[in-house]
């Protein structure tokens, strides 16, 4: 393990113990091999950070819808057929909501395993990659009959993700009790 492949602690860390905001973007990226240990519960368990990286996230959907929109409009300039009616859906930022609550519940749960821990960083980035890999597709526009499914796509996905772990943390809390 090389600490050269992870960003400096000074990058990471502000001075009164909160994340920089290029640590949030990396979280937000799902670049989480690039954030030294501790940086991932931290933004688990930190209100202040968790909701950083909501803001982050809503903002890269954001940049994901324009891309989206632009697309769109080019292809509404080929095919000038019906225009169906496609308004912001807001569903993505109920699903980042949804992972926020998730990450409101992760306290207890960092706490309570290693395991879980690790099981909540793995969910944490396939969800940043999917909903990334979602948007950059949307951009490029190679899918243009699933646009105006991939933010329902990625919705479902991030509502999963938190319902995976809250099932993780219950089960774990069961783990805990019933023995
Ligand atoms: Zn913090």
């Amino acid at each position: 393990m090389h600490d050269d492949d992870k960003l400096s602690l000074d990058l990471v860390w502000q001075a009164d113990g909160h994340l920089t905001e290029v640590a949030i973007t990396a979280l937000g990226d799902g670049e989480v091999a690039l954030l030294p240990e501790g940086a991932l519960a931290h933004a688990a368990q930190c209100q202040t950070c968790s909701s950083e990286l909501g803001r982050s996230a809503l903002l890269s959907l954001r940049v994901g819808d324009a891309l989206r929109e632009q697309a769109a409009e080019g292809a509404r300039q080929v095919v000038r057929e019906s225009a169906a009616p496609r308004g912001p859906l807001p569903l993505p930022a109920i699903g980042v909501a949804l992972v926020l609550s998730a990450l409101g519940a992760a306290p207890s749960l960092a706490a309570g395993a290693g395991g879980l821990h690790e099981r909540w960083a793995a969910l944490w980035h396939a969800c940043s990659v999917v909903v990334r890999t979602g948007c950059a597709i949307a951009g490029s526009g190679a899918l243009s009959g699933w646009l105006t499914a991939l933010p329902w796509i990625s919705a479902v996905l991030l509502v999963m993700v938190g319902l995976g772990v809250a099932v993780a943390r219950g089960r774990q809390l069961s783990l805990n009790g019933g023995m």
